[in-house]
């Protein structure tokens, strides 16, 4: 088995399998989010998602930050898939209610949206609005929605403002550490590209998309 070394390795890993720090949310669906970081205060990072074992919830941020080469970024030059994208980051509070593994009730949980070029744009759009009405991105409360097209973002489409949440309510607004949730790992990566590459000449490789269930 080519991916021994790897599920360890991605237990508790923000960028391995276990990444709920991140905004999701289903085709088809509605839900109310209040955002904690206005949108000067929103980085924008490179960023590679791959396939893993059927599961696309994997994530590696694009090393070429580092002033070094990205093994992920020779991959895609080499095998034309996982190429980087551009993600811009906000932490949000979603307010959905939602029952986990071990059978807990939980909502209100932290999480970050990792915005592409179109969810941007329309985030960018709400921001505007609320700066010319003299309010903040911060604190403001939206419905979002996602479509059913599998073109639909995975951080929802339309971003509904609904209104202005007063800060004392929130008990915890600190921004999520961006810096640690989405640090650049050289030796992970290195260990990922060396088991996708081996998929690839054994021939293994799904292709690109088999897997919609979870379309980033
Ligand atoms: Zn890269």
């Amino acid at each position: 088995m080519t991916g021994a070394g790897l599920d360890d390795d991605m237990k508790g890993d923000p960028s391995g399998s276990s990444s709920v720090y991140r905004f999701w949310m289903p085709k088809g669906t509605s839900r109310n989010v209040v955002f904690l970081t206005d949108g000067n205060k929103s980085p924008i990072i490179w960023e590679h998602n791959y396939q893993y074992r059927g599961n696309w919830r994997n994530w590696l941020t694009c090393l070429s930050g580092m002033g070094v080469r990205c093994p992920m970024c020779d991959f895609h030059e080499k095998e034309g898939k996982y190429g980087r994208y551009k993600i811009q980051l906000f932490t949000v509070i979603d307010c959905n209610k939602f029952t986990d593994k071990k059978g807990v009730v939980r909502e209100n949980e932290k999480r970050v949206v990792c915005a592409k070029k179109d969810s941007c744009e329309v985030i960018a759009r709400r921001w505007k609005t609320l700066m010319e009405n003299g309010n903040t991105l911060r604190y403001a409360m939206f419905k979002v929605h996602r479509g059913n097209s599998d073109k639909s973002a995975g951080v929802g489409d339309d971003y509904e403002f609904i209104k202005m949440v007063d800060p004392a309510t929130i008990a915890d607004p600190a921004p999520m550490d961006y810096k640690e949730l989405f640090a650049p790992q050289p030796e992970k990566m290195a260990r990922v590209v060396e088991i996708l590459s081996s998929k690839v000449a054994a021939g293994e490789d799904a292709p690109e998309g088999t897997d919609t269930s979870v379309a980033y």
